[in-house]
């Protein structure tokens, strides 16, 4: 395959004494010759800003499009999934920290084009392709790139993402993008400061544009740590703003955290809380909540939220039955909000 290395960044400007500001994400890091960001694939490199991950994904994996997780966008539909090295987070909590606290040495990456990433969907017959695993803010020329030729060949493209993004560089990032998924790693500065490095504005006024200036269909994930991000007051909070700022269409996972990287000393989430925390979005306003990382043979389906009746039936992310009618509720004919076909 092509040597797609050392690909020219985007999103970068000089700053004091030769080094670089790069402007990707709201790290905004400074980044002296021959270094890298805190994302580690993003260098300096004789006084100009590289994308090194550009084109080395770390694997590939074809997965239910339920595993991103996604409910509302094409279900049942399998999606090409990879990331690369690095992240631009540092959340302690990183349940697939092997990938994204790797530099690109560590690893053994592939060497990928654009056009292969896209062949490669269409060769197993895909509809959809996910960047995900790490963060795919950090590699957005490479999202860029791929998308646009998904995007000419019919395929479509999902970030899975934690939406730490410049308000500039989104716009670029996010052209050719069908879906999203989001997560919303808690709803109080001191969770992303102490436990993400990373500042919750931000991710809030991604949320925003995404909704009011795009086209993207999103979901939220919430991944719930015990006694961290848990409280009932925490997660009312959080289901109001979304109501208020998002509108009540936009689906909101709660899913169960495991014991990982440095917070393995926590226990997993019980499954009563993710119950909880759904019947306080249901009671929010919010019309599809769902519980993930755990079986639940409630919290897993789509209901109808005008005759709550049963429309799409899950075990984890087996679809077992899906009654939509042309996005339809078969019984009452409410529209279903997502894209179905
Ligand atoms: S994308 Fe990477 S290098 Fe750029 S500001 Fe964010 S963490 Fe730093």
């Amino acid at each position: 395959m092509e040597n797609v290395s050392f690909k020219p960044a985007k999103w970068w400007e000089e700053s004091d004494n030769g080094k670089l500001l790069c402007t990707l994400c709201p790290r905004y890091c400074t980044i002296g010759d021959g270094q890298a960001g805190f994302c580690y694939i993003r260098q300096n490199i004789g006084g100009k800003l590289y994308s090194i991950g550009y084109g080395k994904p770390t694997g590939f994996a074809i997965d239910p499009v339920e595993k991103k997780p996604l409910n509302h966008f094409l279900p049942g539909s399998k999606i090409l999934s990879f990331g690369t090295a690095g992240c631009n987070l540092g959340c302690k909590f990183c349940q697939n920290w092997s990938i994204s606290k790797a530099r690109l040495d560590d690893i053994n990456s592939l060497s990928v084009s654009p056009e292969d990433v896209v062949m490669l969907a269409k060769k197993y017959n895909l509809p959809s392709i996910a960047y995900t695993y790490n963060d795919p803010v950090i590699f957005g020329e490479y999202v860029i790139d791929i998308s646009k030729i998904a995007y000419e060949e019919g395929i479509n493209s999902v970030m899975v993402t934690a939406g730490y993004i410049d308000k500039n560089a989104r716009k670029e990032v996010f052209q050719y993008i069908d879906a999203a998924n989001v997560d919303l790693k808690a709803f109080t500065e001191t969770f992303y400061h102490k436990l993400s490095f990373a500042h919750l504005e931000y991710v809030l006024d991604t949320l925003i544009w995404l909704k009011k200036e795009t086209s993207v269909w999103f979901e939220i994930t919430n991944l719930m740590i015990p006694d961290e991000n848990d409280s009932i007051d925490e997660t009312k909070k959080m289901c109001q703003w979304i109501v208020e700022n998002l509108g009540d269409e936009v689906p909101v996972h709660f899913t169960a955290f495991h014991p990982d990287f440095k917070m393995i000393n926590k226990t997993n989430t019980p499954a009563s809380t993710l119950n909880n925390a759904r019947q306080i979005a249901v009671a929010a306003g919010i019309k599809y909540c769902y519980v993930g990382n755990v079986h639940d043979s409630i919290g897993q389906n789509t209901y109808c939220p005008e005759c709550k009746k049963l429309i799409i039936q899950r075990d984890w992310h087996s679809i077992i039955e899906n009654k939509l009618s042309n996005s339809h509720c078969p019984y009452c004919n409410t529209l279903i909000a997502g894209i179905f076909s």
